[in-house]
């Protein structure tokens, strides 16, 4: 298992911070106060002989930017930023006022974000710092008559989070402001002023069917009770955008933006139900199961695809024909972008659509082997009996399942794809899927072709996972071992 260097950092730190009772006077804290009009105050309080504060994620370009434009100190207060860490020649403690920079930026986490009633989200990421003794701890002050929150914490007075909350992943929002959230078993939400009922109504209706869904599809409850946000920026200026997050704690922001999201289509209501479904997938995926995110976003951002189209299948929101052009319209975008390069040597692995698109198309082949050999195996339970098995996941354990669902030889299809870095993934997926029984699809991917119709029968299957008495599935090639 690889472990990059906040990773580590962050596990040192927790360990020493469970074990270690920390003398106040000797730590760093954040005080986050709301001010108003969708405003928040942020005070460093740390003790004085610090000079220097460290940050999480110092070599990503886009928080220096975001932090440059945040750090406007109090006055008397000197400043020195750069991308690692914030000095303070003349500083006892800083505090500024966090503010909405008013440009519509393709970024997946401002750093605070006004809603329309009055509240405010704010991002810890770019604030969270660490010093000498681990992540820095939060004190959050609500405002008058009105509610700080944080995860599943609510409270009209203020709410203390550890450092150690952090450690392993400093992202978090937090929120400031009227108390707006509508409980319900399954869930909280909080739709913002102005959000379009029809947009608000899909996620109220499908929060709870998803995760009454996914929690029996895939064996575990939430790790806590899901916290969603919907907030519409940018309501003045023309078009339409959309960003979504999940960050620990089981909470999801949507975040609609341009004025076009007044009267929203029903294409775009498909989305939202789309995003929905991938979102709480995440819960399962990158919460109660957990891979390496950053070094494969494929696996979780391409398995939020798949079990999002599996599950709207399951509640009935799409019917067998839209599942089947999805995932051609997946497949065809892999491989226009991907699919003359080996996977493994693919620098774009990692950015953009690839890793939604690629990930899906993998994985489909996957559990298309699975399903091959073992017809009741779904997309969905090749999943549960995946994480069952192995909780944390990449790919190896991948490979290591499909191979004790399948045969080694069929899974050394999929290693092969991961690992030969002279063989072009068109080639590769073409194999997988002929193993998949995707004869049709295979023969497309192998010659190019970018116009393919796959095999509706076999979707069904693979998605489904039910025994058809068709003997052509049942291989003696397949060895199946259960366990
Ligand atoms: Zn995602």
């Amino acid at each position: 298992m690889n472990l990059d260097r906040n990773s580590l950092l962050a596990a040192i730190f927790s360990a020493f911070a469970s074990t270690t009772p920390l003398a106040n006077s000797n730590t760093s804290e954040i005080v986050l106060r709301y001010v108003g009009a969708g405003k928040a105050s942020v005070e460093y309080q740390h003790p004085t002989l610090r000079k220097q504060i460290d940050f999480y994620d110092a070599d990503s370009d886009t928080h220096s930017f975001v932090r440059s434009k945040l750090w406007q100190p109090s006055e008397g207060c000197t400043v020195e930023l750069d991308r690692s860490r914030i000095r303070l020649p003349k500083c006892d403690h800083i505090r500024f006022i966090l503010s909405w920079d008013g440009i519509q930026r393709d970024r997946r986490y401002p750093p605070l974000i006004p809603l329309q009633h009055g509240g405010v989200l704010v991002f810890t990421k770019y604030l969270q710092t660490f010093d000498g003794n681990g992540p820095t701890s939060w004190k959050v002050i609500a405002p008058k008559g009105g509610v700080a929150a944080f995860r599943g914490q609510k409270s009209s007075e203020e709410i203390s989070i550890p450092g150690s909350v952090f450690a392993e992943d400093p992202r978090g929002w937090i929120y400031l402001g009227p108390d707006k959230f509508v409980q319900s078993e399954e869930a909280q939400l909080m739709v913002d002023e102005g959000v379009s009922d029809s947009v608000g109504n899909i996620v109220a209706v499908m929060l709870p069917q998803l995760i009454r869904l996914f929690a029996t599809e895939l064996a575990a409850r939430p790790l806590s009770k899901p916290s969603v946000f919907i907030g519409w920026a940018n309501r003045e200026v023309g078009g339409r955008s959309f960003q979504a997050d999940t960050v620990p704690g089981s909470v999801i922001r949507f975040g609609l933006s341009g004025s076009d999201w007044a009267t929203p289509s029903s294409a775009q209501l498909e989305t939202i139900r789309d995003i929905a479904s991938h979102e709480l997938a995440h819960l399962w995926n990158a919460g109660v199961y957990s891979s390496e995110a950053r070094l494969s976003p494929w696996l979780h951002e391409g398995n939020a695809e798949l079990l999002s189209q599996a599950a709207q299948y399951q509640l009935g929101y799409k019917d067998l024909e839209t599942l089947r052009k999805n995932a051609e319209r997946a497949i065809a975008s892999c491989l226009q972008t991907a699919g003359d390069q080996s996977w493994p040597m693919n620098p774009e692995r990692l950015r953009g659509r690839i890793p939604y698109d690629c990930g899906f198309a993998i994985q489909l082949g996957a559990v298309g082997v699975a399903n091959r050999c073992a017809p009741e195996i779904s997309t969905m339970g090749f999943w549960k009996q995946h994480w069952a098995k192995f909780p944390r996941y990449d790919e190896s354990t991948l490979v290591a399942f499909l191979s004790a669902v399948s045969t080694p030889n069929k899974s050394a299809l999929l290693k092969r794809l991961l690992d030969d870095k002279s063989l072009p993934l068109q080639i590769a997926l073409a194999d997988l899927y002929r193993e998949s029984g995707l004869l049709a699809l295979s023969n497309a991917v192998e010659t190019g072709k970018t116009d393919f119709n796959i095999d509706a029968v076999r979707i069904r299957e693979i998605f489904e996972g039910k025994r058809l008495n068709t003997p052509r599935y049942a291989e003696k090639s397949c060895s199946v071992t259960s366990e």
